[in-house]
């Protein structure tokens, strides 16, 4: 299984997300760490006979937290779960808010993967959408992941940003390669609700337009693959063996435990989400009852669907094979003329009873995977 814990505290909000996080405050911090604690004691049994292969402390911003809380969060989870041996432990951080006291607490705390959040190193794309860092921030933090001599780094960019051009994205990852082992590429989501959408609809700012951002998106990957990363996912790249094994947990169907505000979990064809209320989360715990807001169990056609998107997503694509003994269906019988249609337009290959969305039609997906299901 994987492990995800969800951090919701942030120095600034961002104007374009429209994750689950509060500002900071140390008061809620240790409430925080003190519930999240109280909350693996109740959900551990559960998940005894479970072993776990990743960690992933996502947010939010985990750098933010005061020091000592990712050790004691790591202590307690290693003393309340079973792992693999080689467990890969991953913590997201905002190059803003990373030090060298923090990186030497994640190293003590089993911290194997470190994932920054650059988005851009532009400081005017930076300055326009709101986000609460420079690019000398990124290049400090990297030199001191360097210094910790940690393997394996992962970098977030954003494609499509306000003011952004497919210069700029191209200069950031040009610059981000040397630095990293594995690099995520994001089209940009405008969400309701947020300022950057706002900001879009009064005319103040304005996104890459659509073809810009496929255009940019397939140099992305012609850059990252000329300089040795392979595209294992639409919008994941990585150097050989540096793929991140907790996202290809979600990619391949495995159960997942997520823990804190709004986690989300999926265990025994059930899925369930933690409450997204700060309080909401804090009075379940005090009260001694799992914070559960949502909960669902997977109708077959929901199982199937996620199977196609999730899988299509990635570069080994959909197994016939595994698909057909899954859900005792025939894939390819099923979907005849679909695939027909699909190798007419060339935009699928079909091998050694694996279906794939072709490299250069990857911007399509979401339209293929459509037609799949
Ligand atoms: S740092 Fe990340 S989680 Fe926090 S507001 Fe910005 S995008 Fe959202």
């Amino acid at each position: 299984m994987a492990l995800y814990i969800h951090i919701p505290f942030c120095n600034k909000k961002c104007d374009y997300c429209d994750f689950v996080s509060y500002p900071l405050g140390t008061g809620c911090m240790k409430n925080y760490l003190t519930a999240l604690i109280k909350e693996i004691d109740l959900v551990k049994q559960t998940y005894s006979n479970q072993t776990f292969s990743t960690i992933f402390i996502g947010g939010g911003t985990p750098s933010v937290l005061f020091g000592g809380f990712i050790k004691q969060l790591s202590q307690k989870i290693f003393s309340s779960f079973k792992f693999c041996k080689n467990v890969e432990f991953t913590i997201e951080v905002n190059p803003s808010s990373l030090t060298e006291e923090k990186l030497i607490e994640y190293k003590s705390a089993g911290i194997n993967r470190i994932s920054l959040g650059v988005q851009s190193l532009d400081d005017k794309v930076l300055k326009s959408v709101g986000r609460n860092q420079t690019k000398q921030d990124v290049l400090n933090a990297l030199k001191l992941i360097e210094k910790h001599n940690f393997k394996n780094v992962n970098a977030d960019v954003i494609i499509g940003l306000p003011n952004s051009s497919k210069k700029s994205v191209l200069n950031t990852i040009k610059f981000l390669i040397p630095h990293t082992t594995h690099i995520s590429a994001y089209g940009l989501q405008i969400e309701e609700n947020t300022p950057l959408y706002k900001n879009i609809k009064q005319g103040k700012l304005s996104p890459m337009p659509e073809d810009e951002i496929a255009s940019t998106f397939l140099s992305v990957s012609k850059t990252l693959k000329n300089a040795g990363f392979n595209q294992y996912e639409i919008s994941n790249f990585s150097r050989p063996k540096f793929e991140c094994k907790h996202n290809q947990k979600y990619w391949n169907g495995s159960y997942y435990l997520g823990l804190g505000i709004a986690a989300h979990s999926y265990f025994n064809n059930k899925r369930f989400c933690n409450s997204s209320n700060f309080n909401n989360y804090l009075e379940k715990i005090n009260a001694n009852t799992l914070p559960i807001e949502t909960e669902e169990v997977l109708t077959k056609q929901q199982q199937i669907e996620e199977f196609i998107m999730l899988s299509l997503r990635t570069q080994k694509g959909l197994n016939i094979a595994q698909f057909n003994k899954k859900f005792k269906q025939n894939f390819l019988q099923s979907r005849k003329n679909s695939i027909k249609n699909l190798k007419k337009l060339n935009l699928i290959d079909i091998k050694n009873n694996n279906l794939t969305i072709k490299p250069s039609k990857i911007y399509l997906s979401n339209a293929i995977i459509l037609e799949l299901i």
